[in-house]
């Protein structure tokens, strides 16, 4: 089999079964097959698939099938114009997560030092060490998570330290800037979620418990005690999240709090300076 024939074959499987964006899926899971870049597909079109690669090809599209996300077979994710490796023991860096990004290299593009909070893959910290040539530090509950933050950071060549701890407990040195994309999802809007969400991404990065903004409540607290006086603190928000976020913020002395919305028109991102 060609692997012109291999894609039109691969996206009818795919359309089959309600996959969104078959065509460009089935594109992606053969050039993970053949270990090759994208180009190769136009460039190659009669390729004849050896045995292996048939195999191969053949068990992604039934992982995608069943709903795994692509990236989760592929282990691959740009974000902010860079690749990242992701496991099942991450979310999937989301687009809307680059409006954090942007909002940090606005307020505070001379940053030189830096916290994430629950880093997950190491999209956002790895991004922002590399953008503001800033000295980092990120911590997650999750080992696993850092681990695969950890091999991200080295890939790129980005400075940053690791903490294994529960949010910022571990951490006791003070920044200029501080960004989080916590959990936040309401408990109850779990069950409701997509299948490749709630059945393949950690449900310790999603659950924000009750009303999902519990999390943030105890972020803002640690950061008033690790942010230098005039540091950012800068959040990815859910879509409901504004208003028990601004709450959070209304606690202590923040000031010039601001709503970013994302390019789909929802709240995303909620950004606070340290004013004591
Ligand atoms: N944006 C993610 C989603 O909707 C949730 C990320 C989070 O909870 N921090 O799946």
């Amino acid at each position: 089999m060609t692997a012109k024939t291999a894609v039109q074959q691969g996206s009818d499987l795919l359309a089959g079964a309600g996959i969104s964006e078959p065509r460009l899926t089935a594109e992606v899971l053969l050039l993970h097959a053949l270990h090759k870049e994208r180009i190769y597909l136009f460039s190659h079109p009669e390729h004849e698939l050896s045995t292996v690669e048939w195999i191969h090809y053949g068990r992604y599209l039934h992982e995608r099938m069943q709903g795994k996300p692509t990236q989760y077979i592929t282990r691959l994710q740009e974000f902010y114009g860079r690749p990242f490796r992701v496991s099942p023991a991450v979310l999937v860096p989301r687009p809307e997560t680059e409006h954090t990004v942007e909002q940090a290299l606005q307020v505070a593009p001379r940053a030189k030092t830096l916290l994430d909070i629950g880093t997950g893959s190491g999209a956002l910290v790895v991004t922002l060490a590399l953008e503001l040539k800033a000295r980092a530090v990120a911590t997650d509950l999750s080992f696993d998570a850092l681990q695969v933050a950890r091999g991200n950071a080295a890939e790129l060549a980005a400075r940053v330290d690791f903490v294994q701890c529960d949010l910022a407990a571990g951490i006791q040195t003070r920044f200029d800037l501080i960004v989080s994309n916590p959990p936040y999802i309401p408990d109850a809007e779990i069950p409701g979620l997509q299948t490749e969400v709630r059945d393949f991404e950690p449900h310790l990065a999603l659950a924000g418990g009750a009303l999902g903004t519990e999390i943030y409540h105890r972020i803002v607290p640690q950061a008033e005690r690790l942010l230098k006086p005039g540091g950012w603190l800068i959040f990815e928000i859910g879509y409901q999240g504004e208003a028990g976020v601004r709450e959070a913020f209304a606690k202590g002395p923040w000031q010039d709090i601001t709503l970013i919305h994302d390019l789909a028109g929802l709240p995303r991102v909620l950004r606070g300076r340290y004013t004591p």
